[in-house]
């Protein structure tokens, strides 16, 4: 309206006095001169203007030139500068929460202001947002979820996506639905950003959208692999199997080396070292190769050493050490601390940059330490290329992410270190040549380097398509294989499939592929179907705290631990927590025995005690704390949490709830004289992981077992594994898991005491008799 128009030009005219003012002022001047110097900057003109001619740009340019900060600034600053900036909407996404927010930050202060005036953030849970904001960064998901309810966009001026060279699935899901909205908002303004030159692919994708290049500039930075490191450090690896004290993984052990040996014969101590300890064929330098060569192994030791080397004989300069996780991040962390030189505040400042950290701990990352103290910042792949911190000169390299992936072969998940591509080791090493010229280290031998993929695999293609599907239901974008046969690259058709039927089996879509009313609550839950569906059931049945431990505990690495040469001390270990058949019981039984002893700050020795990894217990608690706020969000709970752990004693209620989120993963228990046989349906006969508590018994009193996982290898075999009765499958799997039942939200108001005593006998009475077989239940 007239009045609305006349309110927005008014502010405006604010807006540009505004930046008019700081831009005039010492310190709005000095800013300037830095923007100035960054490689975006000097090309600001070709990009404003492309951006003006077409609908869609793709621009590229190495980290740390200012796409990020710079690029969207342009923008406004155009808009504000032709007094329009109030009518201007800007949206950034980013991958992650944390550059969102950090990026927010240094924009608002390159602007001279606070966030929440003309520069906001929106990420889950949290955002900075004012009246006035229109540049927003937000996650991808944020701006996902925004087109849940408005499918135009309206209002919004301009999308940028940035860092689309990670090819992570919510990215591609973005440009499929953007690609979608272009031709109903021809006045939108789509911007693309990548760290990569191979950015063709999109251009072709968008219909030839032009594509503009920024220059870079790093000093050349000089590169040894672990053969280089060991001569230079006159180190050796020998091969132990025995449990180190920190990773708690067979680890390689670290000696002096005595005379120094000529390089081959170094790199030869290597592979020596690795086929000793029963690695395959290591000069084969396949992928298969690759998955023997494990980072853990050198483990931290080699870390502390390099490190402690670095601070005594290197120049000044900031060291980026890249670890796969959190959990890796944390654990060093702690080994450091003890270290003479390391742990002494005075010489070393020591910081950590993930996901997760609080945003006080992120400012200190980019500031520079006083004169005589190195800063040393542990990271995950963030710092590859959506975080730049300037004064890096020494990168140190495990080689390793984190990343889902997805085995068409078990049609499973799992969140693992894996190796990274040749690409993003190129990133990592470009990090130390930002100042000047610097060094570094990749902690695996070359050949493992030139094994590597030259690109990583883009996660709509090699993760599980699940959640994505229940998305792209939950967006009402239409067919879903229809849809995702649009992606810039489609998966493929049989893994879609895959998906749609596994959706069907459990409840969370119907006959005609459409959302029920379980699929509602698991699009709420960004998490594995099967883990949401066994959270919503545990709030549901009063049984979530050891739900939680379970759920957490199937997102992280293996916490029950199996050295090779203490393979028995180990399983026998795990057979103390074994309750009634089940893996999942016991990891709750260990979980809680860690907790206990965290208390007198025993836990390490508790872990060390009983084979279990302390980096996981870790994991598992602070993802505990995590699923209950997402399962807060979806209002199943109230938000103090605190009647939903009536019943978390009843082991049965709680074999019900694992049943219930593992069908259809489930096999049948013949028993014969002597022992026992597994059968699935698909594969036939299966067997059990040995380390399952269920493989040391001779007698499952159960006719079936549910599983979370199974892995081929010569024959099927089954990761953890808990008994059930007939009736908890009756009950909680198959068809009735869909869950109409249970989750209308009459029901939930009315599943009082009763009806859960009623659940709970149904599902305690053991019927063991294995009355029904597959296909006649
Ligand atoms: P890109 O997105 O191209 O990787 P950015 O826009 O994130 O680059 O960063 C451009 C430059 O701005 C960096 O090289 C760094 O010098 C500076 N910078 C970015 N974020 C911060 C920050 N939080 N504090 C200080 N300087 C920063
Ligand atoms: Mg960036």
């Amino acid at each position: 309206t007239a009045v609305m128009e006349k309110i927005l030009l008014r502010r405006s005219s604010l807006l540009r006095d505004q930046q008019q003012a700081w831009q005039e002022s010492l310190e709005g001047r000095e800013m300037l001169e830095f923007r100035q110097n960054l490689p975006a900057y000097k090309e600001k003109d070709t990009i404003l203007i492309a951006i003006l001619q077409n609908q869609v740009v793709i621009i590229s340019g190495e980290t740390g030139c200012g796409k990020t900060t710079q690029i969207p600034q342009f923008i406004l600053e155009s808009e504000i500068d032709s007094a329009r900036g109030a009518f201007c909407s800007i949206i950034c996404t980013q991958p992650r929460r944390i550059s969102a927010i950090s990026v927010s930050e240094r924009v608002a202060s390159e602007r001279g202001e606070k966030l929440g005036e003309s520069v906001g953030y929106k990420v889950r849970l949290e955002g900075i947002k004012g009246r006035d904001t229109c540049l927003l960064f937000c996650t991808t998901g944020i701006l996902l979820r925004r087109l849940l309810v408005d499918r135009n966009l309206k209002g919004v001026t301009h999308v940028i996506v940035d860092e689309i060279h990670e090819r992570g699935m919510n990215e591609d899901f973005l440009l499929i639905v953007l690609k979608d909205l272009l031709p109903r908002r021809p006045e939108l303004k789509l911007i693309l950003m990548s760290a990569t030159l191979d950015a063709e692919l999109f251009s072709s994708y968008f219909d030839g959208a032009p594509l503009i290049h920024i220059p870079g500039f790093t000093y050349p930075v000089r590169t040894h692999f672990l053969e280089n490191i060991l001569e230079m450090t006159g180190y050796r690896l020998t091969p132990s199997n025995q449990i180190d004290d920190y990773g708690q993984e067979r680890m390689w052990k670290m000696s002096k080396q005595a005379p120094r040996k000529r390089k081959s014969q170094i790199v030869s101590s290597v592979e020596d070292a690795l086929r000793a300890a029963d690695f395959k064929d290591f000069s084969r330098q396949t992928q298969e190769s690759l998955s023997c060569w494990n980072p853990d192994c050198i483990g931290f030791n080699l870390i502390e050493y390099l490190l402690s080397y670095i601070c005594e004989n290197e120049r000044p300069g900031a060291v980026l050490v890249f670890m796969t996780g959190w959990d890796d991040i944390s654990s060093l962390k702690d080994k450091l601390q003890a270290h003479p030189i390391l742990g002494d505040p005075s010489r070393v400042l020591l910081l950590t940059c993930h996901g997760s950290m609080a945003s006080s701990e992120q400012k200190l990352i980019f500031e520079e330490p006083e004169d005589g103290v190195r800063k040393i910042v542990l990271t995950t792949n963030i710092a590859e290329t959506s975080i730049t911190i300037n004064d890096v000169v020494f990168v140190l390299d495990c080689g390793k992410a984190k990343e889902t992936s997805y085995d068409a072969l078990n049609n499973t998940p799992c969140l693992l270190p894996s190796w990274v591509s040749k690409v993003s080791t190129q990133q990592r090493r470009g990090r130390a040549g930002r100042v000047q010229p610097g060094e570094c280290h990749h902690l695996y031998p070359r050949c493992v380097y030139d094994a590597f993929t030259e690109y990583q695999l883009p996660e709509i293609l090699r993760t599980p398509l699940q959640s994505l599907c229940l998305q792209i239901k939950s967006l009402k974008l239409g067919s879903i294989s229809e849809f995702l046969s649009r992606a810039l690259q489609s998966p493929k058709l049989l893994a879609v499939q895959n998906a749609i039927e596994y959706l069907k089996v459990i409840g969370a879509l119907d006959e005609n592929e459409n959302l029920t009313v379980l699929g509602r609550y698991l699009t709420m839950l960004p998490m594995e179907p099967k883990l949401g569906k066994m959270l919503i059931l545990g709030a549901i049945l009063n049984c979530l705290d050891p739900v939680l431990t379970i759920v957490a505990g199937l997102s992280v690495r293996d916490p029950f631990l199996t050295p090779l040469d203490k393979k028995d001390l180990a399983e026998a270990a795990k057979l103390q927590f074994s309750h009634d058949h089940s893996d999942h019981l016991a990891l709750v039984r260990a979980y809680e025995g860690w907790k206990e002893a965290e208390k007198d700050l025993a836990g390490y020795d508790y872990c060390w005690k009983n084979f279990l990894s302390a980096q996981s217990m870790k994991a598992i608690d602070s993802l505990r704390e995590e699923f209950l706020s997402l399962l807060k969000d979806t209002g199943l709970i109230d938000s103090y949490a605190t009647s939903c752990n009536g019943w978390s004693y009843d082991q049965h209620l709680i074999r019900a709830v694992i049943c219930y989120g593992l069908y259809p993963g489930i096999c049948s228990v013949v028993h014969n004289e002597k022992s026992f046989s597994l059968k699935t349906m698909e594969d036939g006969p299966v067997l059990l992981y040995s380390n399952s508590v269920n493989a040391r018994e001779s007698r499952i009193p159960y006719p079936w077992l549910v599983f979370n996982e199974k892995i081929k290898v010569n024959s099927v075999f089954l990761r953890d594994s808990t008994a059930v009765s007939d009736s908890v499958l009756l009950l909680f799997g198959g068809s009735i898991s869909r869950g109409d039942v249970l989750l209308n939200p009459q029901m939930v108001l009315h599943l009082h005491h009763e009806l859960i005593s009623a659940i709970r006998l149904l599902v305690s009475e053991d019927q063991c008799d294995g009355r029904f077989v597959f296909g006649r239940p």
